[in-house]
């Protein structure tokens, strides 16, 4: 066989999610939460099931469902998208962020991907022939240096990917940033496809910076973002993605013939539930407590942090403790200390010599405490 993608292995997601099973470590590596949705919108769930909204859902998913994310978007960020032509329900975020991908990228074009960079971006790139061209975010803070960024544009670049809220870092992009970002790509042809499934999880009263908010990026953007991550269920792989007119029939008619069209009884009870905006907006307070909590709970450990501004993972800085490749100390966690974590070199692909593991805190406190004294013990 020639593999088309022969760069490419088993994500690390299952790789750690194996070995801490195997090695019965408590798992705070991939990102998921360990407590289940609100029973007000299970409920609403078993309802959908039993109204007999069993069979296809409209391929760009069901109308109730577009009309309440048009609300929301318009709400919180300013802009309308029409829910006929400008959103389209996915099988969760990472199906969005590949059909964009598909429905764009040639051979030979460039993807400016900023490192550390979630894993899925690069291999879809690669498999319609792309190139991805790294840019790495600076410092142990993890700051974007907007004059690199615009000398990694050329005339192929295509399209670039951003994430704000970021992950693995936890940093989060401001107003300035995406100004500077807005202001770089002004004259040009570039898609952003803009990765923002971790929108509601913001802390200590920063905002979320969307690109719906800046009327030159959103002309040019594709919005993806997570109900998994909004309402606790990462296993019902149920997204969106929102985009202009003209570029949504592109990315319609790759998903059309990719999913056709995903789970309808969730999208029926997701349309309900996400007309009540209290249903969301205190998710960055919920997890700023649990955040605040953990790092309460280790802050006497070895390990430096500087806290996570959005998402629901923490890096723990570990110079202090080993010099070990990040990669080889969380296989020893795993292994000796029975705690799994993400090392962030999984990120990049290009180089990287950091000592950042990312834990993901979604988790219930008894988990979190139990976790924090396996970190005070190293
Ligand atoms: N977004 C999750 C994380 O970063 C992983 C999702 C996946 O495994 N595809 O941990």
């Amino acid at each position: 066989i020639t593999s088309k993608l022969p760069h490419v292995g088993t994500t690390i997601f299952t790789t750690i999610g194996q070995l801490a099973r195997e090695h019965n470590a408590i798992n705070l590596s991939q990102g998921f939460p360990n407590f289940d949705p609100d029973p007000e919108l299970l409920a609403l769930v078993s309802e959908a099931y039993k109204k007999g909204h069993n069979q296809y859902a409209p391929m760009q998913g069901a109308l109730s469902l577009r009309e309440a994310i048009s609300e929301k978007i318009e709400r919180l960020y300013g802009r309308y998208y029409h829910p006929e032509s400008e959103i389209i329900v996915t099988a969760g975020a990472t199906q969005a962020i590949f059909t964009t991908i598909a429905a764009f990228v040639r051979p030979k074009d460039e993807v400016i991907v900023i490192e550390p960079a979630f894993d899925c971006y690069e291999p879809a790139i690669a498999l319609f022939g792309g190139k991805s061209v790294p840019v790495s975010l600076e410092g142990n803070d993890f700051k974007m240096n907007w004059s690199t960024f615009k000398s990694a544009i050329t005339p192929k670049t295509k399209m670039v990917i951003i994430n704000t809220p970021h992950n693995p870092t936890g940093t989060i992009w401001s107003e300035r940033d995406m100004l500077q970002l807005q202001d770089i790509l002004r004259d040009t042809n570039i898609i952003l496809l803009s990765d923002e499934v971790y929108e509601h999880i913001v802390f200590d009263g920063k905002p979320h910076e969307s690109a719906a908010k800046y009327p030159d990026l959103a002309a040019r953007s594709f919005i993806c973002a997570s109900f998994g991550k909004t309402f606790h269920a990462t296993g019902w792989k149920v997204g969106y993605c929102v985009a202009p007119k003209p570029l949504m029939h592109e990315f319609q008619k790759v998903h059309q013939f990719n999913v056709f069209s995903v789970h309808h009884p969730l999208q029926i009870a997701l349309a309900e539930y996400l007309k009540d905006p209290q249903h969301y907006v205190n998710l960055g307070g919920f997890y700023q407590q649990k955040r605040d909590a953990f790092l309460d709970a280790i802050k006497e450990s070895r390990f430096k942090m500087v806290p996570s501004e959005g998402t629901y993972f923490q890096l723990l800085e570990y110079s202090d403790i080993t010099d070990e490749k990040d990669t080889v100390f969380a296989e020893r966690l795993i292994k000796e200390y029975k705690l799994a974590s993400i090392p962030v070199s999984v990120f990049c692909k290009s180089e990287y010599d950091k000592k950042f593991l990312r834990f993901c805190f979604a988790k219930t406190n008894d988990v979190l405490e139990k976790a924090a004294e396996i970190l005070n013990s190293i």
